[in-house]
């Protein structure tokens, strides 16, 4: 047997809209590329509820059954799609190598589609508690909180969202926003603000999550007067933004601040010759769906120039 590892031209990271996206480009320009599914498979929709605003399906789609779709279109073509997350790449050397838990294959062009996850309050208390009342996909978890009290913390569509699908649940649900100004869509922001189980604690933040072995109610902080209280609650979601996942790629390639991968302007090429980057993983400002598939599309399409271009 060869130690070498098995080569593709093309490795895709991610199995989210880009990912899946550049998979089917890549895949219908006979390219046989790899896709990594990573911890996460479908990516952010798998724990999205309705997908209401993607071109094409009038009735809508739930995020589950959006990325299903995508993975057979993308197989259907030849995209080989592996259940392994990757751990780290080094794109010092020719071909790139990338490391995953239990594979190391290499590549000519790397597409990075890594996503994003959610981000949770900076509080000890709110770590401690994480799975014990405290969780960031009402989809994924709000069934267990049938009859309870629950409480969002954001003021964007994805706490709307939460804080909307879990009235399916809760008694109350209780949207703490820092500001007396919601930042989602007005369509979303209508409908839970005329939703009856929901509540607004405008001007409020989460000073700390009480409970030692589960949530029992937060204590909480109205901006405006700065006057403290507690109260019960059997949950809390997070809806406070995103972290793009590039922590495994080190210093290797330019990030903003936030680690979001910054590309050539109108471009998913990086500067590295033969990497590209889609998807949330390099957008701080759109993160939707369907700008993500675009992106993907876009950076299939430049890996595939690229390669033309090399092999002359
Ligand atoms: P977002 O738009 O960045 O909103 C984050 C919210 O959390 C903001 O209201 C922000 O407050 C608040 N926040 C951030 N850090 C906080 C902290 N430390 N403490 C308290 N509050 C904090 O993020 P998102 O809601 O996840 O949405 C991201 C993108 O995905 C958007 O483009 C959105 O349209 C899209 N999205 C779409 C759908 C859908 O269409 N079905 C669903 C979910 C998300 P401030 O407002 O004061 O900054």
């Amino acid at each position: 047997m060869s130690d070498t590892p098995e080569h593709r031209k093309v490795v895709i990271i991610g199995s989210g809209p880009a990912g899946y996206t550049a998979g089917l480009y890549t895949s219908r320009a006979l390219l046989e590329p790899l896709l990594f599914l990573g911890p996460t498979v479908g990516g952010q929709l798998t724990i999205t509820t309705d997908v209401e605003n993607y071109p094409g399906f009038a009735d809508g789609v739930t995020g589950p059954e959006m990325v299903d779709i995508f993975r057979k279109q993308a197989e259907r073509f030849g995209t080989t799609c592996l259940a392994d997350t990757v751990e780290s790449v080094d794109l010092s050397v020719r071909p790139f190598v990338v490391k995953a838990e239990t594979t190391t294959v290499t590549c000519d062009t790397l597409i990075i589609a890594t996503g994003a996850d959610a981000k949770y309050l900076d509080l000890d208390s709110v770590h401690r508690l994480k799975n014990k009342g405290v969780s960031a996909c009402a989809t994924c978890d709000g069934f267990f909180f049938r009859d309870q009290r629950l409480a969002v913390v954001g003021g964007g569509d994805s706490a709307v969202e939460e804080a909307t699908f879990l009235t399916r649940f809760a008694t109350e649900v209780v949207l703490i926003h820092r500001r007396d100004e919601l930042r989602a869509s007005k369509i979303m922001a209508k409908r839970a603000l005329e939703n009856e189980k929901i509540t607004m604690a405008w001007d409020t933040t989460v000073s700390e999550a009480l409970g030692d072995e589960k949530l029992t109610g937060l204590r909480l902080k109205n901006l405006k007067t700065g006057e403290e209280r507690e109260e019960e609650f059997g949950g809390l979601f997070m809806g406070i933004g995103h972290v793009p996942n590039t922590a495994f790629l080190g210093d290797q390639l330019a990030k903003d601040e936030a680690g979001y991968l910054l590309t050539k302007p109108g471009w998913t090429a990086t500067e590295i010759p033969g990497v590209f980057a889609c998807g949330d993983a390099a957008d701080s400002y759109y993160r939707q769906a369907v700008t993500a598939a675009g992106t993907g599309c876009a950076a299939a399409i430049e890996a595939e120039r690229w390669l033309e271009e090399q092999a002359g």
